[in-house]
């Protein structure tokens, strides 16, 4: 176990915000987070479990132990006549996972390919792009719980995912440090299709019968022009949930705004599109601070250059207030604001 003080946690998240942590501690295994449990000092402070940094805000310096995950290793733990089973660790890159897969011939993955951060993280938020979620292919997780530094191993049942949500969120936030993560990959693979730029990529190509390859280089080229690198362009993806809302608060929108891009939920709600909401009330391409709405997205917030976190989530507020002001709909932030 690495114990490390003052330790600048700018390159660790990928909106490039300014953050000290005062100790940072690097989990390789299950045992680490062990022995943090035990430590006389380390043990009884609060504490904050750190992925690849794509998906938190930092508006101040860290009194918190902060645990950056560092678990390694991807295996395929087995192979059935129904589906593969294969395991990483929390640590390992999420695309670089999703590739390995690939690679070894056990697709499934395809469809989340290029999302940011670590494979620990994928379950918390319940990741999901173009038609699947990370819960579609959920086979079981371990985690070390916080306070008892004891292990245990979480099926689908116990993590309650939901849209962009799970337990993780919500009765064990700040409970536990994911380590491994295992994936069913069905036999026979089918390719998960039906989301417009897919569809629009198989009308260009003329494939409608694209191989799991094929959907990987698809969405890593549609990803790659919609939503800016956070190695050129600090940011921390899409800002903002999709508000959820009832078929009657949907009617009234299009009353007023007939153009108001809307999804029906298998549920009888409606999905509305916040980058539309957001688009609607002027903010594409504006700058507060050093902070800003991306030109190409506006679900996307940048950091223009030297932003702190003060500044990202004054531009979020000002955001929120001219939809609720113009909608009557409460956007709620993505990332996890810290
Ligand atoms: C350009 C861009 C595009 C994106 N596109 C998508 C998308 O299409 N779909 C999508 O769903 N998300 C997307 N995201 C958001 C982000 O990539 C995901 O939420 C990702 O899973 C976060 O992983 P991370 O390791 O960076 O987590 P972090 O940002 O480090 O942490 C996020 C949360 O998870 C917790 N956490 C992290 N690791 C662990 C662990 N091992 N155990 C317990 N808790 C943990 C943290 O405490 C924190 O609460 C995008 C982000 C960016 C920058």
């Amino acid at each position: 176990m690495q114990i490390e003080s003052g330790v600048s946690l700018k390159p660790y998240n990928t909106f490039g915000l300014p953050a000290v942590a005062h100790t940072l501690v690097r989990v390789t295994a299950d045992a680490d987070v062990r022995r943090v449990v035990d430590h006389p000092t380390l043990g009884r402070a609060a504490k904050f479990v750190l992925g690849g940094g794509s998906n938190i805000i930092l508006t101040r310096d860290m009194p918190q132990v902060v645990l950056k995950v560092e678990v390694r290793g991807m295996r395929l733990v087995e192979e059935r006549t129904d589906a593969w089973i294969v395991e990483a660790g929390a640590g390992e890159n999420w695309h670089d996972f999703v590739a390995w897969t690939l690679a070894q011939g056990w697709p499934g993955l395809e469809n989340l390919a290029l999302i940011p951060g670590s494979v620990g993280a994928a379950p918390v938020q319940n990741i999901g792009a173009y038609g699947l979620e990370l819960q579609d292919r959920f086979e079981s997780l371990d985690a070390v719980d916080l306070r008892t530094g004891r292990s245990v191993t979480l099926r689908a049942d116990l993590c309650a995912f939901g849209y962009r949500d799970s337990v993780f969120k919500h009765a064990l936030a700040e409970r536990s440090v994911i380590t491994r993560v295992r994936f069913r990959l069905p036999r026979p693979w089918r390719a998960v299709l039906g989301y417009v730029d897919i569809e629009r990529k198989m009308n260009e190509t003329g494939v409608r019968d694209p191989s799991a390859g094929q959907l990987f280089d698809w969405i890593c080229a549609i990803r790659r022009a919609k939503l800016p690198d956070p190695a050129l362009l600090g940011n921390a993806g899409s800002f903002f949930k999709n508000p959820v809302v009832t078929p009657e608060q949907c009617h009234d929108i299009i009353g007023r705004d007939p153009a108001v891009v809307h999804y029906p939920m298998p549920d009888g709600s409606v999905k509305l599109a916040a980058g539309w909401l957001i688009d609607a009330c002027g903010w594409k391409g504006k700058t507060v601070g050093h902070a800003g709405v991306y030109e190409k997205h506006s679900l996307v917030l940048v950091n223009r250059g030297g932003a702190i976190g003060s500044e990202v989530m004054t531009l979020a507020r000002a955001i929120q207030e001219s939809v609720y002001g113009r909608f009557g709909i409460r956007l709620e932030p993505e990332p996890v604001v810290v």
